[in-house]
């Protein structure tokens, strides 16, 4: 798999995409993750990004021209699965998302900046638009960082066996069951007697039950779905 990151700040994406489950992916060879900086395809000497608004208003705008350049130049290397804009009025990123993501080849995801990106890249070039929540960051580059790090632990070979993403929250529908390592007690809080019997049947019905109860108790509305 082969994930370009489009942005106007490669240095915001740095540590996340290279450290823990990320990084060994990219060393395993089982993705290649390209960051693009746009100041690389602007004409002008200030090296500009962005322009004001037609119409007025507070906050600059996207231009069109590095985003488009950067994007034709990829697209002649290769065919692009999808082209991912990241926006809050984008469609909500779940796990379902991350799922059929991480069977694609090749996606672009572009992050944008300042009060956001020309529409007309967005009419003409984006193939899917995608929010990571209800709320307003500064720029799309911890958003693309987020959908990269869900997409690309789901990778076969990304996780070793005891992280398996299939025993993780949202998988099947359900929030994950409570974890709990050494000491079997602290301060008198105790660790569940089960997890400790060493009857695997038992210690999965327990896993079962619990994750089952959190589900109900904190997110009823995955059981609907
Ligand atoms: N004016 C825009 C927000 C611009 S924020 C609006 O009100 O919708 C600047 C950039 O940050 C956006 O272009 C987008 O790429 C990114 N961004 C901000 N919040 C985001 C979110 N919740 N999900 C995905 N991307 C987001």
């Amino acid at each position: 798999m082969r994930i370009d990151i489009l942005t106007v700040l490669p240095e915001l994406l740095e540590s996340p995409l290279n450290h823990s489950i990320v990084k060994r992916a990219r060393e395993k060879g089982l993705v290649e993750i390209n960051v693009v900086n746009l100041r690389n395809f602007t004409t002008d000497k200030y090296k500009s990004v962005d322009d004001y608004a037609f119409g007025g208003g507070a906050g600059m705008v996207m231009m069109i021209e590095p985003v488009y350049k950067a994007i034709e130049k990829l697209k002649a290397e290769r065919h692009y699965d999808e082209i991912i804009y990241t926006s809050p009025d984008g469609e909500q990123f779940t796990q379902k998302m991350a799922n059929r993501l991480s069977l694609k080849n090749n996606i672009i995801i572009l992050a944008g900046h300042y009060k956001g990106i020309d529409q007309r890249i967005r009419d003409h070039l984006v193939t899917m638009e995608v929010s990571i929540g209800d709320y307003v960051l500064s720029g799309g580059e911890l958003p693309a960082a987020t959908i990269t790090d869900a997409i690309v632990r789901l990778i076969p070979g990304a996780l070793s066996d005891e992280q398996s993403a299939l025993s993780d929250s949202f998988q099947d529908d359900l929030l994950a069951p409570p974890v709990y390592t050494r000491p079997a007690e602290f301060r008198g809080w105790k660790v569940p007697d089960v997890l400790l019997s060493g009857h695997f049947g038992e210690i999965e019905k327990w896993r079962h039950e619990q994750a089952e109860e959190r589900t109900r108790r904190l997110r009823p509305d995955l059981l609907k779905e």
